[in-house]
């Protein structure tokens, strides 16, 4: 047997093995050499089918793929890339795209001639991209999974630390911020004051004018407290059922009275309606404390604005107290 021929056989076996498709065009001619067989007969496509004949195979292959094809062709030809390689997708017979991927070269190129074979190979890598695509589809679904659950914990976050009737902060997180505010206060030697506002004969609200509209007078106060601080500063937050928390950082006992009263009066003007429309007018009293060198935990501003609340409803309602000297042991 000649050499030649020993060697074609070689080839045949390594390409049959690696599952290729050998092709080669003359580029002088325009004359296909080579021909593939394998990927046509796999398509189910038979031998006198016009997807045989090479102007015809850009008929059958995915609109999206053919302008990729054919630059890659060009990049090559033009001496762009040093390698043809390119994916796309031809249509079945019976009708579904798989994937393809061709690997090939310009032979005998040189500085002077532009080279006159170009001899490639195609292969199946449909398996490939399906396994590419499930991967893409999968984390597509982890991040929108991720999305769902950073908005779920946004939820649980806000569910765990605001009041569900006035959306104002809870009492777990006045706590939590009061302590961080005092701490924050004592590093950088600041002020801190708070203000604690619990709405005048509140029960006889709600034995006059009914539950719903006491829980109105709740928002409407709530809503008061929250315009009258400073938005990004201070923390409002409802800590029992008629009762607020301002946290004032910055704020010296001046200051605290000074907004405890304005906030009094505002409160003290406006009015809800009732059913038949006439406005139920309703107010407040407030005790306020500042942090002092004698005290200065949370807990002791907690204690002394209550002492100031109760002192504050002792004497008469709708007014404002500071705290009663000594009013932590
Ligand atoms: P004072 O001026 O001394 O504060 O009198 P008060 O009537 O406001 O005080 P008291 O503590 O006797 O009454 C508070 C009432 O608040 C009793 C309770 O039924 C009511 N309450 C608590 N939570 C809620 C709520 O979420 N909605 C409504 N509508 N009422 C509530
Ligand atoms: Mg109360
Ligand atoms: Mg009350």
């Amino acid at each position: 047997m000649e050499e030649a021929d020993i060697n074609k056989e070689r080839l045949a076996l390594a390409l049959e093995a690696a599952g290729l498709d050998l092709w080669e065009n003359d580029l002088v001619s325009g004359e296909v050499v080579c021909k593939v067989h394998k990927i046509f007969s796999e398509l189910g496509y038979d031998e006198h089918e016009g997807a045989y004949c090479i102007d015809e195979i850009f008929k059958i292959i995915h609109p999206d793929d053919v302008s990729i094809l054919k630059q890659a062709v060009e990049d090559h030809l033009s001496g762009k890339t040093a390698t043809y390689r390119c994916e796309f997708r031809i249509r079945a017979k019976h009708g579904d795209w798989v994937w393809y991927a061709n690997y090939g070269k310009v032979m005998d190129r040189d500085g002077k001639n532009p080279g006159r074979r170009f001899i490639g190979v195609t292969f199946n890598i449909d398996d490939r991209k399906r396994k590419e695509d499930e991967l893409i589809n999968i984390n597509r679904r982890l991040s929108e999974q991720n999305v769902l659950l950073e908005k779920m914990n946004f939820m649980l976050q806000s569910l765990a630390t605001s009041d569900p009737l006035t959306g104002i902060a809870n009492r777990r997180q006045i706590m939590d911020t009061g302590e961080v505010e005092v701490q924050r206060a004592i590093r950088l030697r600041h002020q801190l004051a708070l203000l604690m506002v619990d709405i005048d004969l509140f029960k006889q609200i709600n034995d006059t004018w009914g539950h719903p509209m006491g829980d109105q007078v709740i928002c409407a106060v709530a809503e008061a407290c929250v315009h009258s601080v400073r938005g990004s500063v201070d923390t409002v937050g409802r800590i029992g059922g008629e009762e607020f928390a301002l946290i004032l950082p910055e704020a010296d006992i001046g200051t605290a009275k000074e907004m405890a009263e304005r906030l009094r009066q505002t409160i003290a003007a406006q009015s809800i309606m009732l059913e038949d429309g006439a406005p139920l007018h309703f107010t407040v009293s407030i005790g306020f404390a500042a942090l002092s060198p004698e005290h200065f935990s949370f807990k002791d501003l907690l204690i002394n604005a209550d002492k100031a609340l109760y002192s504050a409803k002792a004497s008469g309602r709708n007014c404002v107290q500071g705290v009663p000297a000594g009013a932590v042991d």
